[in-house]
């Protein structure tokens, strides 16, 4: 497995005439690995020649008062765990060699960019979208594997693709969840046990709509109001959204019948902020 620091370096592997003729599958990180992470790792083993990981704690996605400096950063089980599902390369760029002292251009999109995730941190997507620029344009995928987890991201992301004209083709992985429902994240780590304790209701909330949704309910208000109030059980957690939107626009959904939807929250319990989602087709 080769690690590659330097974007010149990157640049030389890309370009040799070995890796131009190869399929390249990609999963960008920001590290601290974990199953749902292999899940994406493994997803891209099965359909590339050639697996490459980027492993980035991009300081532009986090909001000042956010948890940059707090965020896991486990380099050597990263590495171990690339090494086990079978990476050819794994990017592990400086800050400063990404962002140097006179870089001055961010990419934006726009309205899918704005709400739910984008509301509550005002400035996520844009760090998202332009580091994911910078990488797309040196690692020059055949495959980009996501995760669902982060589905808003998914979507903005597949926006950026197409409107840059980037030749990438994006994959979803489902979101891989403890055996209690909560999904995992690098930030669960930093509940505390009663805080795990109560992490499973954010899922458990988007079950329930779900719930209602297959069940023939067809008011968003009602649903949203009984995910609202199922969270609104646990007094630990902090609800920022529980919503249900249209998967496509992200815009809140004003009908049910034959929709494709997606549930989505974010909570937080003391410092620790979790998002989860579920996708639903919904009856016509
Ligand atoms: P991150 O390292 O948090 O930036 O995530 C890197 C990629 O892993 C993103 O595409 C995430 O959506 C994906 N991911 C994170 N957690 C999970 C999970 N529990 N299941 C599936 N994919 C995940």
């Amino acid at each position: 497995m080769r690690i590659v620091r330097a974007i010149r370096a990157l640049r030389q592997w890309r370009q040799a005439p070995s890796v131009s003729v190869q399929r390249i599958g990609y999963v960008p990180t920001m590290g601290a690995l974990h199953a749902g992470h292999r899940a994406l790792l493994q997803r891209a083993r099965s359909m590339s020649d050639v697996v490459v990981v980027s492993i980035f704690v991009n300081p532009l996605q986090f909001g000042p008062s956010e948890d940059f400096a707090q965020y896991p950063r486990t380099r050597a089980a990263d590495l171990a765990l690339c090494r086990d599902v079978g990476v050819d390369l794994v990017f592990l760029p400086s800050t400063e060699a990404l962002y140097p002292a006179d870089f001055q251009t961010s990419v934006t999109v726009s309205r899918l960019a704005q709400r739910w995730e984008g509301a509550c941190r005002p400035t996520h997507f844009q760090g998202v979208t332009t580091v994911m620029t910078k990488l797309l344009h040196l690692i020059q995928p055949q495959w980009t594997v996501l995760g669902q987890k982060d589905y808003q991201q998914y979507v903005v992301i597949r926006q950026l693709v197409k409107d840059l004209n980037f030749a990438t083709a994006l994959v979803m992985c489902p979101t891989v969840r403890e055996p209690d429902g909560l999904a995992l994240s690098s930030r669960n780590r930093y509940l505390t046990p009663i805080q795990r304790r109560h992490a499973p209701a954010l899922y458990r909330a988007l079950r329930l709509g779900q719930g209602m949704i297959r069940n023939g309910q067809r008011s968003p208000q009602r649903i949203q109001r009984a995910m609202t109030e199922l969270l609104q059980d646990t007094p630990e957690l902090t609800i920022e959204y529980i919503a249900v939107a249209d998967a496509g626009t992200l815009e809140p959904a004003t009908t049910i019948r034959g929709a494709r939807l997606v549930l989505l929250g974010a909570v937080r319990l003391g410092s620790v902020r979790l998002i989860d989602n579920i996708l639903v087709r919904a009856p016509r």
